[in-house]
């Protein structure tokens, strides 16, 4: 029997009830100054390594601490700080990819720290400080924070390295500071965590085609002095992850990964080098585990079995460690552990491993932290959840079964089986009428009674429109008031009656306001909604909601996500009295709002003894339901959402076009119930469109709106050739920003889609929702916007 050691790759940074994004925004609102921000972070992280040493982890990682986001850390670490905040003369463009409307992230306060040129400038041991790495992340008054976008396909974002001009310098053995500080205050012999040279420079911009190599150049004897202090520091592991190398990896890169690796084994011969990859299977498996570092970390949940069929078929190097990731770091379910156990001896077997590492798929960032306190969750479901803390036990009991027999751990291994099979057994993972209903599915995709052509003509008859109809995207402004009446009638304050009355009122208020504007087709608002997620999530059957799983999405922004653990189906009615009400006060169309099956998917804690079509399809036919009770209610427009659709693409173009085919066969599922005319819209956040119009054109919406005034150009490009030749709006105006959009730019941002599009098929709309802005900007950006649509109408 081989010798195992349970490792960990990384562990959240926010704390189990958020008390790390309390500190952060604590401190940028000026409340506590960067020494007690340092303390009070201090006093955390020695915290998360005391608790996973109890926990039994023998590899803890150090140095995976962040006081924003680890690829930042990195940057720094080298000095890669952008000119503008250091002097130089370059600008960008200002935000994040994720700049959606998405509500259930939590606050973060805006940025203020002041700051003119130079005013973030390195100290005189050329160390950049804390408010240089909060002004890259975060901007200030005078310049605009670095972009930000996901970390591979998790919900996670980083902060992309601006290299533009810039000289890696080593300003900050930032890993050894964290590998001192756990041995000193704790005596733990932590394994430091670094971002490798080809992921961080893979993933930064600014960087000149012909730079990239000298760049490498200056980056590897930097990275090597930093191995080399830890080594005499006394660390005996190092980890290094290149999560870009289950990505594409081309012959170039494939070379350059050997340079790196080949230049930090001739320079600290004497540590050992964990290279360690997750998200996916590597994609060069044969020449990765050839590369000459101690242990390779390998991906065995999240890999489609592709690493594993990889080890079975060619083997691993007999000097090396195989650091096999068995237990799902990116979501929340517990393992059954015999399953795990049989996994990790094929694995033992395949690998004739004398040494394996257990850990996680990936880090524990993406999960929340204990379930402890998740009191008010069934015990079923509480049983069935496994945290950041319950993974690193759930491994631990791996490495006693390894190590000890399987009987020294059979008690626990019991209980795990136990505890999934109760769950699996449970009422909710077994309805009936959920199993027939998809049964009765067609392999054929769903379709519309009529082809597009036809609805066209029939919508068009039915309810006429003028050219170039104006619409928005469907939230309203949530202003304070609204988000305490939904406080006071969740806790019990305000009745069921008092709740509804209120939220009338204020539908009524905006169905005036938008009629008076001169809007097309009308939208309810979404005051009701506390996200387009969760509030669906909150009355479907199949979703429970958790107290306290949070998980960072960016910088101290934390999301919730719902948690779909059983089969899902329509209750009762989730949207249908809002949007009736909202009707029965006008004479304009009012559209339904719901969320797509992709989206609702994408944006939830996922169960996982189901494939993702499957549970798609659970979710698409309870929207069905829910669609046709609209229609059934007057509502004669029904927008389903789907911004989550391009962000779920595998990692791996091989795999994209099955997730389309079934992410196409979902929303089509979800919206082909309907009479021909009943419109049908969906709507999508900013993305790179051009590689799916195909998939998005197969939805088969009658209308599409989509976030475009971030990258107008490049968007209507993409629909150049003509393929899509349903309705469409490209947003005419960004509502990311509180600046108000004048007629002559909505006019301009107009016409150069319509240079390319069909003025039939074009719809006047805003970029996205506009529940973050206020009422003050709302309505003069709508007149605008309907000003700018008659002065058009003029013209074509
Ligand atoms: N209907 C949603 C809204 O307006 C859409 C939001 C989104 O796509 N992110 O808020
Ligand atoms: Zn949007």
């Amino acid at each position: 029997m081989g010798q195992a050691k349970s490792s960990n790759l990384g562990y959240p940074r926010i704390g189990e009830k958020r008390e790390w994004k309390k500190l952060l925004e604590a401190h940028w609102s000026g409340k506590i100054d960067a020494a007690e921000l340092e303390s009070e972070t201090k006093k955390l992280r020695l915290g998360y390594l005391k608790k996973q040493r109890d926990l039994q982890t023998e590899l803890i990682p150090v140095g995976d601490f962040s006081l924003y986001d680890h690829v930042l850390d990195t940057a720094f670490t080298f000095g890669l700080v952008p000119q503008r905040f250091t002097g130089g003369a370059n600008s960008a463009a200002h935000g994040g990819d994720c700049g959606c409307a998405r509500g259930s992230h939590d606050e973060e306060p805006a940025a203020s720290a002041d700051g003119g040129v130079q005013a973030f400038a390195p100290d005189e041991k050329g160390v950049y400080g804390l408010d240089a790495y909060f002004a890259v992340a975060r901007g200030t008054k005078a310049f605009a924070a670095s972009p930000m976008t996901k970390w591979f396909d998790t919900n996670y974002h980083y902060i992309v390295p601006e290299l533009q001009g810039l000289t890696p310098k080593l300003t900050f053995n930032r890993p050894l500071a964290f590998y001192l500080e756990a041995k000193e205050e704790l005596g733990i012999d932590g394994k430091p965590v670094i971002v490798g040279p080809l992921t961080l420079l893979k993933l930064a911009r600014g960087i000149e085609a012909d730079r990239f190599d000298s760049l490498l150049d200056e980056l590897i004897p930097l990275y090597a002095q930093v191995l080399k202090e830890l080594s005499e520091a006394g660390a005996k592991w190092v980890q290094i992850d290149e999560p870009i190398l289950v990505l594409e990896t081309s012959d170039e890169d494939a070379a350059r990964l050997r340079r790196i690796y080949e230049a930090f084994a001739a320079a600290v011969p004497e540590l050992n080098i964990l290279l360690q990859t997750y998200f996916e299977s590597v994609s060069r498996y044969e020449e990765v585990v050839r590369l000459p570092v101690q242990a390779i970390g390998l991906d065995f949940v999240h890999d489609r079995g592709r690493n594993l069929a990889a080890l079975e078929r060619h083997g691993f190097p007999q000097d090396k460690i195989l650091a096999a990731g068995v237990i799902d770091g990116r979501n929340i379910w517990r393992s059954d552990l015999q399953v795990k156990l049989d996994l990790l001896r094929r694995i033992e077997k395949a690998a004739n491993a004398k040494e394996l590492f257990v850990q996680p798929s990936s880090s524990l960032l993406h999960v929340p932290v204990t379930t402890r306190s998740e009191e008010a969750l069934e015990a079923k479901i509480k049983n069935g959840l496994s945290f950041a803390d319950e993974k690193l036990t759930e491994i631990a009991v791996l490495v006693k079964a390894l190590n000890e027999g399987v009987d020294a751990a059979a008690a626990e291994i019991r209980e795990s089986v136990d505890a999934v099979a109760a769950l699996n057994a449970s009422p909710e993972r077994n309805d009936e009428s959920v199993r027939e209903a998809l049964n009765k599915l067609d392999a054929r995709r769903p379709k519309r009674l009529s082809a597009y052509a036809v609805r066209r003509d029939v919508q068009a008859k039915h309810r006429p429109l003028p050219l170039l109809p104006t619409t928005t995207i469907g939230s309203l402004p949530q202003t304070t008031e609204v988000r305490q009446a939904r406080s006071k009638w969740k806790k019990g304050e305000w009745s069921e009656e008092r709740y509804t009355e209120f939220l009338h009122a204020e539908t009524e208020r905006w169905i005036r306001i938008q009629e008076e504007i001169g809007i097309d087709v009308l939208v309810h608002g979404e005051f009701e909604r506390n996200d387009m997620v969760e509030y669906f999530g909150e009355q479907l059957a199949g979703f429970a909601t958790s107290a306290f799983a949070w998980v960072q999405s960016y910088g101290s922004r934390c999301v919730k996500p719902p948690i779909l653990f059983g089969d899902v189906k329509l209750l009762s009615p989730m949207t249908v009295t809002e949007s009736a009400y909202a009707q029965s006060l006008t004479d304009k169309p009012v559209k339904g709002m719901l969320t797509g099956p992709i989206t609702i998917y994408n944006w939830s804690f996922v169960r996982d003894d189901l494939p993702r079509a499957e549970v798609q399809n659970q979710i698409a036919l309870a929207l069905r339901a829910e669609v046709s009770a609209l229609e059934e209610a007057g509502i004669g427009m029904i927008q389903v959402d789907e911004p989550a659709l391009r962000e779920g693409l595998p990692l791996k173009r091989e795999d994209w076009q099955a997730y389309l085919d079934d992410a196409v066969y979902a929303f089509r599922a979800s919206t082909t119930s309907v009479r021909d005319e009943t419109q049908i819209h969906t709507h999508m956040c900013y993305a790179e469109f051009g590689d799916i119009i195909q998939a998005i054109s197969d939805l088969d919406a009658d209308v599409i709106s989509i976030e475009a005034a971030r990258s107008h150009g490049d968007l209507v490009t993409a629909f150049e050739d003509g393929t899509y030749d349903k309705g469409i709006g490209l947003g005419v105006f960004d509502i990311h920003s509180p600046r108000l959009p004048d007629l002559s730019e909505i006019e301009s941002i107009a016409k150069r889609a319509l240079e390319v599009l069909d003025p039939a098929q074009f719809w006047i709309n805003p970029d996205c929702g506009l529940k973050t802005r206020r009422e003050e900007e709302v309505v003069p950006s709508l007149k605008t916007m309907v000003a700018a649509a008659a002065a058009l109408r003029e013209q074509f």
